[in-house]
């Protein structure tokens, strides 16, 4: 149990909340969990509070960037927590679909959540793309809002190839047919620790960390 104002009384810990997550999708608050504990032994996941903390519901993602779309989350939950909030927006980006399906990727079956779908219509629409012609990258784009207003942005992206057909059973989304370059695997075939160290996510995540570290030290 945690109250709007970032105590947790789970345990007999009470840890103060320190720092907002602007995610609903338990996938990647795990791997940012792990992100910044790989990076930051100090890093302490009770710290972080997330949108369900402030019954916040997920706002409109009407920006047409990566980076729009995670300052439109990171603001909404930091307006709310009066915390330091990360957000972060992602995506696969297809060369051959003129980098589609980009910020639609969450949706590119024409509506939220059942990625399954989204997954079986990008391989339907490239079913007669040659493998040399399968070029895609994965794009992300993290954001820090702190209270003082001020706002940093940095992207991460890793390069890579489709499949055909999804093999592997770890990650989310779109990473059963991604091989990212110098792989044979896809990125549902790499271990979490695999995947952080080279995924978009993991870069932009990084990138941003030396402002995370600041603003939660001034504190
Ligand atoms: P967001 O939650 O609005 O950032 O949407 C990101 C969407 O892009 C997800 O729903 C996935 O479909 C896809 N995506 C982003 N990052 C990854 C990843 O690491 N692996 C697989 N799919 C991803």
């Amino acid at each position: 149990m945690t109250t709007p104002h970032g105590f947790g009384s789970a345990g007999s810990q009470v840890v103060s909340k320190r720092l907002a997550l602007a995610t609903g999708n338990p996938h990647k608050v795990q791997e940012l969990a792990q992100i910044l504990s790989s990076h930051w032994p100090q890093f302490d996941p009770q710290w972080v509070a997330t949108m369900a903390d402030y019954d916040l519901a997920e706002p409109v993602e009407d920006a047409v960037t990566f980076a729009g779309n995670a300052l439109i989350k990171a603001r909404a939950l930091a307006n709310v927590s009066g915390l330091p909030t990360i957000a972060d927006d992602s995506g696969i980006c297809v060369d051959v679909l003129g980098g589609a399906p980009g910020i639609f990727s969450a949706r590119w079956c024409g509506h939220h959540g059942d990625s399954e779908a989204n997954l079986h219509l990008l391989l339907n629409q490239l079913a007669d793309v040659p493998a040399e012609h399968r070029g895609a990258n994965f794009t992300c784009a993290a954001a820090l809002v702190l209270p003082s207003g001020e706002e940093v942005v940095r992207e991460g992206v890793v390069s890579g190839t489709l499949l055909t057909a999804p093999q592997g059973e770890g990650g989310f989304g779109y990473d059963p047919i991604f091989v990212p370059d110098g792989y044979q695997v896809t990125t549902a075939q790499l271990s979490a620790e695999e995947k952080n160290a080279i995924s978009h996510r993991g870069k932009a995540f990084t990138a941003l960390l030396p402002h995370l570290r600041r603003a939660l030290q001034d504190l």
